[in-house]
């Protein structure tokens, strides 16, 4: 799809244009803007896809066009903001970080750094200077108290990844160029062009795919977007992945389809081997998984001898998978049944990205490694285990409101939105309204940040460099992408590295950082020539002195990201590689540069401590006695599940005038059947009942694209709070989905919020 705004040209007549990755999503596709004007006259006036992009070839969706909304949205902040008596006021820099220095260092002098908390939100990695500068500030904290979107999405599949292959970022993900038979869990990639796969125009690469004679198989309790397009959909009840994938991985083994081919050199034996795991599944035979799954058994194991006879395949699961109770043993059973028939590693299967810069499964020893350890410390209140330096999100509010040693009394949110994005987002709010200090760094007075005694806003998209740290570790094709500057920010102007760095060197108490003179170019410095010290360990120190000369006396992200590029797997290793990749190498290729087709990398991936996959992890096995439980239990009447929609980004996007117009969004879907028995038709309002009582109204949409005894809802939503200044977004605020929540339910193993699956009541609002 290519799109353009209607006028390319000012009055001046002059254009240029320009490339850019479009940050807004994990499909990172490129765009081609056509910019007007120069100096502080300068306007993007027209945005579409660069046909010319080694990577998306052009594609983009609506939310693309959008970016201009984003620069030129009156709402988005471009001064710091400091409470004064219960109100924001506008105030420099230098006002804003002494307010921060009177306050937060105090506060954790008196109370220890684990009364300092941190909310991270999903542009962390969509930005270089936040993914690359907030672990900067996180290291300089050393709180135990850190909460992201990660527990509200994709943890379990990074759990998994960990456990099987050694690292959080060693995801297999369809290749799906290759690919003739791919079955899909809980994913919509026509929404949302992949998530934990970056795989732009899903759409036209789906379309070939079954041109050349593949097929697509989807199971969701919606007929998604993408079930629209496939070859065969078939419902499942939400929450119930567990027992289609046990059933699947049963009838692999019963009906001795197992053909692992060369990966059998690479697993694990024993305990957590292909026999383990083929005596833990022996119980859950599809015809007895069927009835709480809802998919027949005979499709169960029709779909199981499609995988394996297929040439080519891969089994995918995303969101809806996840965010279940047993998230984490779905996403194992997932790559189980990859690796069973043949299929993990192998062209047109699930295979393992290699990325230019940034990727742990690139660096070290190849083929051996520490693997993931989770648990090592727990949250004061629930006591949930830590998992990747992090507790759920869900415990965040507990442990604002608890007393006692190590209560969180300050927080920093660096681009999230909790209220909204989390269950039960009111008990978040009150708990922020209660914190002694907060500091958002993010570019809207919404939901969360109205809570801030400090906001410091970042630059917009447009006057930041863009590469993507995490998305190539997630590719459907090895590449590498980078985009200048468009415009140069405005004076006095600082960037979110610059902010996360200030208050960094505020925690680690440097010399004179509460004072307005703080040099923090020098400081940058310091920390960049420790990284190089950890990274050329053994090379002798001229050399390193040389390396850190090469990489330029420009402090901020883009030097980190020169130093990736250039000692990773494609880089020019300082010149010893003529070549080879480093950051001037691609600001010389503005449309990127294509590192090929996705290629086995097994056994060098592995960081494994035994080196091999360990195909059914302890923790995971584990957890089949709480499957047994949840076998017994009878299905709910009515549950509610999320939905993502092409137009929208979870809860940030909904000020944008061009993704706003058109119909209501935030409706509930509802079976036609289910409509009946609640005596409901198409444009009523319904009043959805969940967890604790809390309720929501919204109106109702009737479609047989639901499966009966489900209703779903959009997440994101809910901008009706006084206190945030979202002027569009607050006209059609729609209904919180995450009020219908149980903030106590998670998958334990990975502390991922259950989000799907929960029960509801339904009833006509009156009137
Ligand atoms: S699919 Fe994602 S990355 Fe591509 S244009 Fe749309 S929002 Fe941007």
């Amino acid at each position: 799809m290519t799109t353009a705004t209607s006028s390319d040209v000012d009055g001046s007549g002059s254009t240029r244009t320009v490339q850019r990755i479009c940050p807004l999503c994990e499909a990172c596709c490129g765009l081609s803007l056509t910019v007007s004007g120069s100096g502080t006259q300068a306007r993007v006036v027209a945005i579409r896809g660069d046909e010319q992009d080694v990577f998306s070839h052009g594609y983009v969706c609506p939310k693309a066009i959008a970016l201009k909304d984003l620069e030129d949205d009156p709402d988005r902040l471009r001064r710091p903001l400091v409470k004064r008596e219960g109100r924001f006021v506008e105030t420099s820099w230098d006002e804003a970080y002494a307010e921060i220095a009177r306050r937060l260092p105090p506060l954790l002098a008196a109370h220890g750094k684990d009364a300092l908390a941190f909310t991270l939100g999903n542009p962390n990695v969509h930005r270089l200077g936040l993914g690359l500068y907030v672990q900067r500030l996180l290291r300089a904290a050393g709180t135990r108290n850190v909460f992201s979107a990660s527990t509200l999405d994709q943890m379990p599949r990074q759990v998994a990844s960990g456990w099987m292959y050694g690292h959080a970022l060693t995801v297999p993900v369809p290749d799906i160029d290759h690919c003739d038979f791919l079955l899909m869990l809980g994913a919509n990639p026509m929404a949302s062009n992949g998530s934990m796969w970056t795989v732009p125009d899903f759409r036209g690469r789906a379309k070939a795919m079954r041109a050349r004679g593949g097929r697509l198989v989807v199971v969701d309790p919606r007929r998604t977007e993408t079930a629209a397009i496939a070859d065969e959909h078939h419902f499942i009840r939400p929450g119930a992945d567990v027992f289609l994938l046990l059933g699947l991985v049963n009838a692999v083994f019963d009906e001795g389809l197992v053909r692992p081919g060369r990966l059998e050199a690479f697993l694990a034996t024993e305990d957590t081997g292909v026999e383990a795991l083929q005596r833990a599944v022996a119980p859950y035979v599809p015809e007895r998984m069927a009835a709480r799954c809802g998919v027949p058994a005979e499709v169960q194991r029709a779909l199981a001898r499609q995988l394996a006879a297929a040439p080519r395949g891969a089994v995918y699961s995303r969101v809806g998978s996840s965010t279940q109770r047993f998230g984490t043993l779905n996403s194992v059973l997932i790559d189980a049944l990859n690796i069973l028939t043949g299929h993990l590693d192998a062209e047109g299967g699930a295979m393992f990205p290699r990325a230019a810069a940034f990727a742990a499964n690139t660096q070290g020893k190849p083929g051996v490694g520490r693997g993931l350890v989770t648990g090592r410390t727990r949250s004061r209140v629930s006591g949930a285990p830590e998992v990747l330096g992090e507790y759920p999100t869900s415990c965040l509010a507990e442990e604002i409101e608890t007393p006692g040693a190590g209560q969180v009394r300050a927080l920093i949110s660096v681009a999230s939105n909790p209220v909204l994005s989390a269950p039960n987002g009111a008990r978040i709010a009150r708990a922020l309204s209660r914190l002694d200090f907060m500091v958002s760094i993010d570019i809207y007075l919404n939901e969360t940040t109205q809570h801030a005694d400090v906001i410091l806003p970042g630059l917009s998209s447009f006057e930041e460099p863009h590469y993507d740290v995490s998305f190539p570790q997630l590719s459907c094709r090895n590449h590498a992408r980078y985009s200048p500057p468009v415009f140069a920010p405005p004076p006095g102007a600082q960037a979110e590295w610059q902010a996360l760095l200030r208050i960094a060197a505020m925690l680690r108490s440097e010399p004179g950082a509460d004072e307005a003179g703080f040099d923090l170019a020098a400081f940058d410095e310091r920390l960049l020539a420790d990284d190089l010290r950890r990274l050329a360990a053994g090379v002798p120190e001229p050399l390193q002195a040389a390396m850190l000369d090469a990489l330029g006396p420009v402090p901020g992200p883009e030097r980190l990201l020169d130093l990736a590029l250039r000692a990773g797997p494609y880089g020019d290793r300082f010149g010893r590689q003529p070549g080879g990749l480093s950051l001037a190498a691609l600001k010389d290729a503005p449309h990127g540069v294509d590192l090929g087709a996705l290629a086995p990398r097994l056994p060098d991936i592995l960081r494994t401590p035994s080196g091999r996959i360990e195909l059914w992890p302890a923790p995971v096995a584990a957890e089949l006695a709480a499957v047994d439980a949840a076998l017994a239990d009878a299905p709910p009447a009515l549950v509610v599940v999320g939905r993502r929609d092409v137009r929208s980004n979870n809860s940030w996007m909904h000020n944008l005038p061009t993704l706003a117009k058109g119909p209501e969004r935030c409706t509930a879907l509802l079976n036609p059947d289910d409509a009946a028995r609640h005596g409901v038709r198409t444009g009523d309002r319904v009043r959805l009942q969940g967890a604790a009582g809390r309720t929501i109204e919204l109106p109702v949409l009737l479609s047989d694209e639901m499966m009966p005894g489900v209703v779903s809802v959009p997440h994101g939503w809910g901008h009706d709070q006084a206190g945030a200044r979202l002027g569009v977004a607050a006209q059609r605020p729609g209904a919180n989905l995450n009020e219908l929540l149980d903030d106590r339910l998670r998958d334990p193993l990975s502390g991922t919020s259950v989000l799907n699956g929960i029960p509801v009541t339904l009833s006509r609002c009156a009137g």
